[in-house]
């Protein structure tokens, strides 16, 4: 039988949780409310629950736990720091969720946009490709990138904070303290910003005044030209990344994920890549696929970081 794994999502509303074998089928999987206002204590209860029942439910020994959380995760410590939609500002996750299980697992922790990276590159739609950058644009913009099959982590685990790459210190104030990060433009926080700061200049728009992500999405295939503006800026500033991401991984795949990401491919992709295709050389422009997320959800991803901590310590396994 394959290796099997429990993959963990900590999200901002659920926690999401996979028994995963390494050829990709999903023998369990268990889904608790984070709530994350009860405090970290409540949350890591619920996650270790959640782990303790699938493991009850797993078929053949499970080599390990793989966790996906928000924030600034260290993956050598596994503790988590700065995680804002849970409240965190500094939890142990690894050792806080083994001192809540009776089996000793190893226990892999990173952030969750570099476990949905890994997932695309397992069984998403970067499948095998082991040179990928991953850009999840959401609420805020993150990003994960691939070298030869192993995540970049960074010396402090920052790398790929690209949501804060400011192309414009002049610009937009972002919830930072920066400005002109680029996840006030192209993530969901920045069409709200965006709209905001262009409605003088479009006094005919259709758009409420406290338009949500949706309405600008809405607005823009209807052809409103305030919503079509602020939807030009992300797909600039989502190329601007781009290319700085192609230059400097020469990925073999750029994937696009988040929620808001999938939700505007249409209007985003085509105009990212052609912005994108401005600013590098051909050569780098063209050996990039630029695709959208083929991952069902980043619990998958999340027992591969489990997947591949078992390969780094038996490599011939
Ligand atoms: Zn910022």
């Amino acid at each position: 039988m394959n290796p099997l794994a429990v993959g963990v999502d900590i999200g901002g509303t659920k926690i999401d949780l996979v028994l995963l074998d390494t050829s990709g089928t999903v023998h369990a999987e268990h889904r608790l409310p984070t709530l994350a206002a009860e405090g970290p204590a409540a949350v890591l209860d619920r996650v270790a629950d959640g782990i303790t029942r699938l493991l009850q439910d797993a078929p053949g020994p499970v080599s390990g736990i793989g966790i996906g959380c928000p924030g600034h995760v260290d993956p050598v410590s596994g503790v988590v720091r700065t995680a804002v939609n849970l409240g965190w500002t500094e939890v142990a996750l690894r050792q806080e969720v083994l001192n809540r299980l009776l089996v000793d697992l190893p226990i892999a922790c990173d952030n969750d946009v570099n476990a949905a990276a890994l997932g695309e590159y397992y069984f998403g739609a970067a499948r095998g490709l082991g040179d990928l950058v991953y850009l999840a644009v959401g609420t805020g913009l993150g990003a994960g990138a691939l070298v030869n099959g192993h995540i970049v982590v960074g010396a402090g685990a920052s790398a790929m904070e690209v949501g804060h790459l400011s192309f414009d210190p002049g610009g937009r104030l972002c919830r930072c303290g920066g400005h002109g990060c680029a996840e006030m433009y192209v993530a969901g926080v920045g069409l709200i910003a965006g709209a905001k700061e262009h409605r003088p200049d479009y006094p005919d728009t259709i758009l409420p005044a406290e338009a949500a992500p949706s309405d600008i999405l809405a607005a823009a295939r209807a052809g409103d030209a305030l919503a079509c503006t602020v939807m030009n800026e992300a797909a600039v500033t989502l190329g601007q990344i781009m290319a700085c991401c192609a230059s400097l991984f020469d990925p073999a795949a750029l994937v696009i994920g988040g929620g808001l990401g999938l939700a505007a491919a249409d209007l985003l992709i085509d105009p990212a890549q052609e912005a994108m295709r401005q600013r590098v050389l051909p050569d780098v422009a063209d050996s990039v696929r630029v695709v959208r997320s083929g991952l069902e959800r980043i619990a998958l991803g999340a027992a591969c970081l489990a997947f591949e901590a078992q390969r780094e310590t038996n490599p011939c396994g």
